[in-house]
């Protein structure tokens, strides 16, 4: 079962997988240290409706 790296999509390595190299476990990193990563499941809250509808 080949895996690909998910930073740049090249074979996986096996000293580095799920990455290619160093440098893609390094970037995959940062992404969860900045919390770049949402969890899944929670959808991105789209604009409200602020449009002020008065109802009566
Ligand atoms: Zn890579």
């Amino acid at each position: 079962m080949k895996s690909k790296c998910p930073i740049c999509k090249k074979p996986s390595v096996l000293e580095f997988r799920p990455f290619c190299s160093k440098r893609c476990a390094d970037i995959d990193l940062a992404h969860w240290l900045r919390g770049d990563y949402r969890i899944e499941g929670e959808e991105e809250k789209k604009e409200e409706n602020e449009e002020g509808d008065e109802g009566e």
